[in-house]
């Protein structure tokens, strides 16, 4: 597939000098080239947006969500080849590259209601004759710069509700799976929006300083790992502009030993070795209290070590592979740290490979247990198909366990007992909390929230907080003193 720019209704082949190839994880395959695009395109995207911002914030919101409800049904009709590609460059498998994608139009569908959302406040009276008005406009020209493992579904986060709040929009894709929206910007293109008022520009570092940079671009969305988002946080506020950076995340699970284990082994399980462990709503490691360590552990090693890897559209497979060889060798590397460290590695996933896929980035389900608090592999987000084990013997050192880390992406407990599930949802630090949940994805009317390191910024994206996000208030006080009525 070629891979282009989108700048002001029109496909741009960019004048680049580097590529970065697109490979397909699993087969191993060329897919594609992404351009390597500097600020000449984004100083290009950024104007074509500012001009058009004008006019579409013009649009009454009633019929910019028009456009959403065009999209909706274009996401839905071509949801397979969609899907297809998500597996064909992130490596996941089809099912899970579509339930990707029903999230995506989740949040389309939530955008639909912005005219309501998106309201204004009247005060009448505040003082005798004179009113408050609160007004919610656009920001301007807004920015997503999006990271690898859900190339479909994170710009969804933003996008249906940038434009709907009448704010003109860039999507800079991760470079290493510029293919999705590729696909998704030729179904955009059928909306027959005005020029300029969407537009993607593809690249890596230096396409994202010319964002964080660039004058016009007043909102930036940002997701990926903990460093980035930090370094993203720091230069677009430095800017003075308004930014919002998701990061990294290392998740704990807690298993009480009233929980029902076999419902939580299947639930943590698919949770830690779906999308290949590369979900940041992925449990990472699991915390047994008391009698669970013996039987959670005995269940949880069979269902990694039975889980089916393989290429993603092939019939039958529970996981495909990491996202290239890169990651592949650094998630192995941390294995061995783990290693190294004293744990034990009941399931080994290192050094497989898939029949007819010899060429792919494959890694097994791995278990490690024993793995010792504050050890490196307790604190390193790994990113891969790898559960680290450790037990303790109350609820209390458990969550103080869980809160030491420097993530709060999602924590989760399996149990049976109410009064614990409160203890846990109440003394937690994470954004996101799963009661007998491995992923607490939130569904799109609510924000996906994330805590300590793991954000950077208060408004997040989905629902209300994105619709707070992509508009400023303005207030309007106003005096219409009761005798000039009089004058008519
Ligand atoms: P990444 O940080 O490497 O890249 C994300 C984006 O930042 C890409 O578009 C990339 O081009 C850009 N980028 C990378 N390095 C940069 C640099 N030095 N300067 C400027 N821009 C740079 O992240 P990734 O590997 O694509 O994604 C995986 C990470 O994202 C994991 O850490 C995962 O936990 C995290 N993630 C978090 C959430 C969340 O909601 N908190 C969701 C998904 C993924």
């Amino acid at each position: 597939m070629e891979i282009l720019n989108y700048i002001n209704g029109e496909w741009i082949r960019p004048d680049v000098k580097e590529y970065l190839d697109v490979i397909n994880p699993a087969t191993g395959a060329l897919e594609a080239r992404t351009p390597l695009c500097g600020v000449a395109a984004v100083n290009a995207a950024a104007e074509a947006a500012a001009q058009a911002l004008p006019g579409w914030r013009r649009i009454p919101a009633q019929d910019r969500v028009q456009y959403l409800f065009k999209l909706k049904f274009l996401l839905e009709d071509n949801l397979d080849e969609i899907s297809r590609t998500i597996t064909n460059e992130c490596g996941k498998t089809f099912e899970e590259a579509k339930a990707e994608m029903r999230r995506a139009i989740e949040n389309v569908e939530v955008a639909g209601g912005i005219p309501m959302m998106s309201k204004g406040e009247i005060s009448e009276d505040i003082a005798p004759g004179i009113d408050e008005i609160m007004l919610r406009q656009p920001v301007g020209v807004c920015a997503t710069i999006a990271p690898f493992n859900f190339p479909g579904m994170i710009p969804f986060w933003y996008l249906p509700y940038a434009l709907a709040t009448g704010n003109t929009y860039i999507v800079k894709p991760s470079e290493r799976v510029p293919m999705t929206m590729m696909v998704i910007f030729r179904l955009i293109e059928k909306l027959g929006l005005p020029k300029g008022v969407i537009n993607m520009v593809h690249g890596g570092k230096e396409a994202v300083d010319g964002i964080l940079d660039h004058p016009a671009i007043r909102a930036i969305t940002f997701v990926g790992s903990t460093p980035t988002a930090r370094y993203i946080y720091r230069r677009a506020a430095e800017n003075g502009k308004r930014v919002q950076a998701q990061g990294g995340a290392k998740n704990p699970v807690i298993v009480l030993p009233d929980a029902d284990m076999e419902m939580a082994t299947k639930i943590i399980a698919d949770s830690a070795f779906g999308c290949a462990g590369q979900r940041c709503l992925a449990v990472s490691w699991a915390v047994t209290v008391g009698e669970a360590r013996n039987p959670f552990m005995e269940l949880i090693c069979d269902a990694a070590a039975s889980r089916t890897v393989g290429y993603g559209l092939d019939a039958g497979v529970q996981m495909g592979p990491v996202i290239n060889h890169g990651s592949k060798a650094r998630i192995e590397q941390l294995i061995g740290v783990g290693v190294n460290e004293g744990a034990a590695i009941p399931v080994d996933g290192r050094a497989t490979s898939v029949k007819g896929y010899e060429n792919g980035a494959f890694i097994r389900p791995t278990i490690l247990a024993d793995v010792k608090p504050g050890s490196e592999i307790a604190r390193t987000e790994i990113f891969g198909p790898v559960l680290s084990l450790m037990h303790v013997n109350t609820i209390d050192e458990a969550i103080a366990l869980a809160n030491s880390g420097v993530y709060g992406n999602q924590a989760s407990l399996f149990t049976s007992s109410g009064s614990a599930a409160r203890k846990f949802r109440y003394e937690v630090d994470a954004g996101n909390i799963g009661i007998n949940i491995g992923v607490a994805a939130p569904m799109a009317f609510f924000p996906f929230s994330g805590w300590k390191e793991s954000f950077f910024g208060d408004m997040h994206g989905q629902g209300m907080d994105a619709v707070e996000f992509f508009t400023q208030k303005k207030i309007v006080v106003e005096r219409w003193p009761k005798e000039w009525t009089r004058k008519f």
